[in-house]
């Protein structure tokens, strides 16, 4: 699958092909650690413009910040045919309990464009670090597998709006690289890093030990 891109994207411009043009550079927020994120309004921005000029730049293409044909098949070859992406299936996501999307603090597909959202943000993360597996420890929980592990009583991971990353990569340079893509949520443990969308998914401030 792939969207069907109809026109050349560039500032000033709002719809709906630009609400997934932001979903899709959401991982390229800022350059540098920055507490910020692309919203996704479908108004084309000066954040959103600067967004698509660090994904074209990553991916070798003419960074003016205007998304046309080769933008759009750079974003539609990160798509997967069933609306995941390329590096991530859904089931990864899933309510470790069978749940699949369902039982958390939205209705299952609300949680599943969040999950996609996520997706999109750790595929940046992971190009970042140099085009390394992120493995999925824990992704969307229902609050009774959320409440089996010991989650906070309004975790993210609730939403489907947070993922628990593992790779070759330390959890300090995951942290590091997490700054750079979207996250409102940051936190880093032994051996995996917690990434979450908090600002977006419920206003909540950033959090970012
Ligand atoms: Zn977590």
């Amino acid at each position: 699958m792939a969207y069907n891109w109809t026109r050349v994207l560039r500032s000033g411009m709002s719809g709906n092909d630009v609400r997934e043009l932001q979903i899709r550079v959401a991982g390229y927020a800022a350059a540098t650690a920055s507490r910020t994120f692309i919203a996704v309004d479908g108004q084309f921005g000066a954040g959103t413009e600067g967004a698509v000029r660090r994904f074209q730049a990553s991916y070798g293409l003419t960074a003016d910040g205007i998304a046309g044909q080769q933008t759009h098949t750079a974003l539609n070859n990160l798509e997967a045919s069933n609306g995941s992406t390329s590096h991530f299936n859904w089931s990864e996501f899933h309510s470790k309990d069978g749940a699949q999307f369902s039982n958390g603090a939205l209705s299952a597909s609300q949680v599943q464009e969040n999950v996609r959202r996520l997706m999109y943000k750790l595929e940046a993360m992971r190009r970042k670090l140099g085009n390394i597996p992120l493995s999925i420890n824990s992704g969307f929980r229902s609050r009774n597998h959320n409440s089996n592990v010991g989650g906070a009583s309004n975790s993210m991971h609730l939403y489907g709006s947070a993922a628990d990353v593992a790779s070759s990569a330390t959890p300090t340079r995951m942290a590091d690289v997490a700054r750079t893509c979207g996250f409102s949520g940051i936190i880093r443990y032994n051996t995996f890093t917690h990434v979450d969308s908090r600002a977006e998914t419920t206003g909540a401030g950033y959090y970012w030990p």
